[in-house]
C-alpha cells in the first residue's frame, strides 16, 4: 500500500504562535526527540512518533498527501483549505480530531469605527480584505451578499487605511491590532484554536495503534491542565452541601475516619476548575476542615 509506515509522523508549525505550545503538549504526553541539524525533523525517541516542522499553511496538504499522518494547525487554516478543496470539487481528505485549547482566536469582521453593523445593507458592493477567502466567501454566499473579496497574505488590517478595501475579515485575539487601525470587531465568522488534524480514513497499519495511544495521552494531558485533587474532612451530613460548592468535581471518594463514630469522613475529589482561596474559604464555612489541594501529575482514563 502507498505511504505505509511503522512510525507516526506529525506536522507542527516550525516557527510561530503554535510552535511552542504544540511541542509542550507533545512533551507533556511523554514524547521526546532527537532534533535534526536543520531543525526540520525531530526523530522520536520515547515513542515511534516523529515530528516534521513546517509552515502552518502546509499542514493540511501534508496530511492530504499522506506525507504526514497527523498535524497541529489552527482550525481557521484547516477549514479554509477544506472549503477551498470542496469548491474545486475535491473530496475532504482531512478532519479535525481534537481541539487542543491553545492558539485561540476568532475570524472576525473589522469595520471602520464610524459604521453601524448591518451586513445585509452595508456589505453589498464593498471590498473586504482577508487571508481567508473561502471562509469569507461561504459566509457571504450563505447570506446572499455580493461583495468583493480582496485577498491579502498579511497585514490585512492595513488595507482600509491604504485604500485597498473598505473593511476586513481577519484573525483577532485581543482586538488590539484592529483598534490600532481604527477598526472595530463586529461579528465572528469562525471560533478558532489549534486542533489535531488527521486523515478522514483511519490507519490500516501499526500507525492506528500509535495514534490511539497518542490520542489517549493527549486527552489525559488536556483533562488535567486545570485539574486539582482536593482533599478535606467533614461531617458526613454536610457532604451534599460541599458537593454543591464543587460543580466541577468528579464523583468523590468518601472514607470514614478511624475512631470518629460521629460520622466524620475524609473526602477526595478531582476538580476540573481553578481551586481559588475563595472556593476553599466557602468550603470551610460549609463545614470542611483540613483542606488540601494537590496538583495532578498524570491521568489515564
Ligand atoms: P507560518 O510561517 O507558519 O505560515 P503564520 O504567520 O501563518 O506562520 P502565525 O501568525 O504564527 O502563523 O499564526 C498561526 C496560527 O495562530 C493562526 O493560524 C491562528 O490559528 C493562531 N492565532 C492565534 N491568535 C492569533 C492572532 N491574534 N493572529 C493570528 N493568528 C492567531
Ligand atoms: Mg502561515
Amino acid at each position: 500500500a502507498p505511504n505505509e509506515r511503522d512510525r507516526l509522523r506529525i506536522a507542527i508549525q516550525k516557527s510561530g504562535r503554535l510552535s511552542e505550545p504544540a511541542l509542550a503538549l507533545l512533551a507533556a504526553a511523554g514524547l521526546s526527540w532527537q532534533e535534526s541539524r536543520d531543525k526540520q525533523f525531530y526523530y522520536g525517541e520515547s515513542l515511534p512518533i516523529d515530528l516534521l516542522l513546517v509552515r502552518d499553511d502546509d499542514i493540511p496538504g501534508l496530511i492530504a498527501d499522506g506525507v504526514c499522518d497527523l498535524g497541529m494547525v489552527g482550525r481557521n487554516v484547516l477549514i479554509e483549505q477544506q472549503y477551498e478543496r470542496e469548491s474545486r470539487g475535491q473530496p475532504r481528505p482531512f478532519r479535525e480530531l481534537r481541539g487542543l485549547g491553545f492558539g485561540r482566536c476568532r475570524l472576525m469582521f473589522g469595520i471602520p469605527e464610524a459604521w453601524d453593523w448591518q451586513p445585509e445593507v452595508q456589505l453589498p458592493g464593498k471590498r473586504i480584505a482577508t487571508s481567508y477567502p473561502a471562509l469569507l466567501g461561504r459566509w457571504l454566499q450563505q447570506r446572499g451578499i455580493d461583495a468583493t473579496v480582496v485577498l491579502m497574505s498579511g497585514s490585512v488590517e492595513l488595507a482600509p487605511r491604504l485604500g485597498q478595501a473598505d473593511l476586513v475579515c481577519d484573525l483577532v485575539s485581543s482586538g488590539g491590532t484592529l483598534s490600532a487601525n481604527q477598526l472595530k470587531p463586529v461579528e465572528v465568522v469562525l471560533d478558532s484554536e489549534a486542533v489535531l488534524a488527521g486523515p478522514t480514513e483511519s490507519f490500516a497499519d501499526v500507525r492506528a495503534g500509535i495514534a490511539e495511544l497518542l490520542l489517549r495521552r493527549l486527552d489525559g494531558v488536556m483533562k488535567i491542565r486545570d485539574s486539582k485533587l482536593l482533599m478535606l474532612q467533614a461531617p458526613r451530613a454536610v457532604l451534599p452541601h460541599l458537593m454543591q460548592l464543587l460543580p466541577d468535581a468528579e464523583p468523590p471518594t468518601v472514607t470514614p475516619l478511624d475512631g470518629q463514630p460521629g460520622g466524620d469522613v475524609a473526602v477526595q475529589a478531582l476538580c476540573h476548575g481553578a481551586m481559588t482561596w475563595q472556593r476553599l474559604e466557602d468550603l470551610k464555612r460549609a463545614g470542611a476542615r483540613g483542606l488540601m489541594v494537590l496538583p495532578v501529575e498524570r491521568m489515564l482514563a
